[in-house]
């Protein structure tokens, strides 16, 4: 007997070494040296920025050719763009360009960023030709593999059309100038020259700036992805949004904190973290274009975003458009949406109805001159500093359709009561934000005058919720204990249902004017004096919206009063889910 040779595998069957996925090839070669100005000096590690993941998946997948990451300003994105340029020079070179707005930005960039990797990360280091001068320059640098990286601005057209790439990164796209001149413009150009491959990729990063913007068209294209995290206690998955999810104390931004949209949950800031830690990409769309994956990273779950000092200016921010403005894109990451919805004097016009002015609209039904059942009067009333702008509002009870039956000034409380008995007023919502120690006064001696605070932004109740306030709190010597139900009302919720009225919108119940109003120049530019950007009602020329606040008040009283539209059928029993839901679905 001979031995029988052994078997063994011819070697081709052999393995070959697994390919490293990018996120473990950045995590083995990637080394921020202490010239980089980011927060992730040292080795590179995907766990600092865990949604960063994904979106480095996306980019190992063979089948991706563009991958759009509209981010808030200081969410990584850079970082992730430039581990991609390294991974793709040291393991597959080829020709790769960079594109910032302007040739300076470029030029910054490599210097500041994309050398300094280079030089400070061993594997890449190697790639480094012996003689720099030979191939090393600020926007030009050829490796000893092949691999070459070149970047240009935006500005520079003629520039970005020379050379075929295989490697496109277009960073802060919303930047690059617009079409101004006849040109293509400078994204078209430049994935014009990644044709030349089959397998090119690109990656194009941007904070955003409108709905109609680079980064926010190129993200409606692709599979539009959102990060989700889980929450703790109610173990629901949801995407974080600072509209919904970032609450705190009326008056206490300090307080700021993420928290559930199901249950309510406020999350501390290591569980903040933590959830962002074991977060994942939602799936992709269906109607996505092949090969388009897009991502969008909310400013509020970078690991190191200061909830509170994003609430602080959030505040600052709400009153002035160009603030305002630059929050949403770069400290949120969203596109802005200026002036979504507004109150028009055409719209005005069209709720004008002939009846008297400043009487009432509606007669007793039974003509006996008595108070008729079915209609109540609500008023709002706007205190300023001496006056008073108040409106009165007669509503049917059945559908809650509301006219105006008195507008005007007064100037004290007994002129009001006076108003409210001759208006058969049940009740009137008066701001309280000034001269609030008379208005509890008034509150406590003239039955139906309520008391409302108007908090602006979202971290209030959907609509409204009472609080009891000890009105003689922190007085020394009186310590009566007097206390007053006050209302914390969400203005910008209200501003909304009263647009709708006004706009006759989303089968809103009937809201009228007499048709003199609309020779009253104060209450009609007053009442087209705010706007909605982005879900926020701003007044940016600061101009008087007395009027605007007190019909506000007015629909507020009569909401609280239980006077509303009905809801087409829904039995009594769900009216208060169905109403929650309506109200989320709004905010
Ligand atoms: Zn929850």
């Amino acid at each position: 007997m001979t031995d029988a040779p052994a078997i063994r595998p011819p070697l081709s069957f052999a393995a070959p070494p697994p390919a490293l996925s990018l996120v473990e090839w950045a995590e083995s070669n990637i080394v921020f040296g202490a010239r980089q100005p980011s927060a992730y000096k040292g080795p590179w590690r995907a766990s600092v920025a865990p949604y960063m993941r994904g979106i480095m998946d996306a980019l190992d997948k063979p089948s991706t050719r563009l991958v759009v990451v509209e981010a808030g300003a200081q969410t990584g994105k850079t970082t992730l763009a430039y581990v991609w340029l390294a991974r793709a020079m040291a393991c597959s070179p080829g020709p790769a360009l960079f594109v910032y707005p302007s040739e300076d930005l470029a030029r910054a960039a490599s210097a500041r960023r994309i050398q300094p990797l280079f030089e400070d990360s061993p594997a890449l280091a190697a790639l480094i030709p012996k003689d720099r001068k030979a191939g090393w320059q600020y926007l030009s640098y050829d490796l000893v593999n092949g691999g070459a990286v070149a970047g240009v601005g935006a500005n520079s057209p003629a520039q970005i059309s020379s050379r075929p790439v295989r490697y496109l990164l277009l960073d802060e796209v919303d930047k690059f100038p617009g079409e101004k001149s006849d040109e293509a413009d400078a994204v078209s150009l430049a994935l014009q020259r990644t044709k030349a491959f089959w397998n090119s990729q690109t990656l194009m990063l941007s904070t955003p700036t409108t709905p109609t913007g680079a980064i926010h068209s190129a993200y409606m294209r692709g599979s539009r992805r959102a990060y989700e995290i889980p929450c703790p206690a109610c173990g629901a998955w949801f995407a974080p949004a600072w509209k919904t999810c970032v609450k705190w104390p009326d008056g206490q931004p300090g307080l700021a904190a993420l928290v559930c949209p199901q249950c309510g949950q406020s999350f501390t800031e290591a569980g903040r973290r933590a959830a962002v830690g074991a977060g994942r990409w939602s799936d992709p769309l269906p109607d996505a274009e092949p090969g388009v994956e897009s991502f969008r990273v909310p400013g509020i779950l970078a690991p190191w975003a200061d909830l509170p000092a994003l609430a602080r200016k959030f505040i600052r921010a709400a009153h002035e458009p160009d603030k305002l403005r630059d929050f949403i894109n770069s400290d949120l990451g969203e596109p802005f949406v200026p002036a979504d919805a507004r109150v028009s004097g055409t719209q005005l016009e069209g709720r004008a109805a002939d009846y008297p002015d400043c009487s009432p609209r509606w007669k007793d039904e039974d003509g006996a001159g008595g108070v008729d059942s079915n209609y109540v009067t609500f008023g709002g009333v706007d205190v300023q500093k001496g006056y008073m702008v108040v409106v009165m509002r007669q509503f049917r009870r059945s559908d809650a359709a509301s006219a105006q039956v008195w507008r005007g000034q007064l100037h004290a409380w007994a002129e009001l009561d006076e108003l409210m008995a001759e208006t058969n007023c049940e009740a009137c919502c008066v701001d309280c934000r000034y001269r609030s120690d008379e208005v509890y006064d008034a509150a406590l001696s003239i039955a139906g005058v309520w008391p409302v605070v108007g908090v602006a932004g979202f971290r209030v109740p959907a609509l409204y919720e009472q609080r009891t306030v000890d009105i003689d709190e922190g007085k020394r010597g009186q310590g009566r204990g007097r206390t007053v139900q006050v209302l914390v009302a969400n203005s910008n919720a209200l501003l909304d249902m009263l647009a709708d009225r006004i706009a006759a919108r989303h089968g809103a119940p009937q809201w009228e004017i007499p048709r003199a109003a609309l020779g009253d120049i104060d209450y009609c530019s007053q009442m087209t004096a705010m706007y909605r950007a982005n879900g926020v009602w701003v007044n940016p020329n600061k101009l008087a919206e007395h009027f605007m606040d007190a019909e506000k008040l007015a629909l507020l009283a009569a909401e609280y009063a239980g006077v509303r539209p009905p809801l087409d059928g829904v039995t009594e029993d769900s009216d208060e889910n169905q109403e929650q839901e309506t109200e989320e679905q709004e905010q």
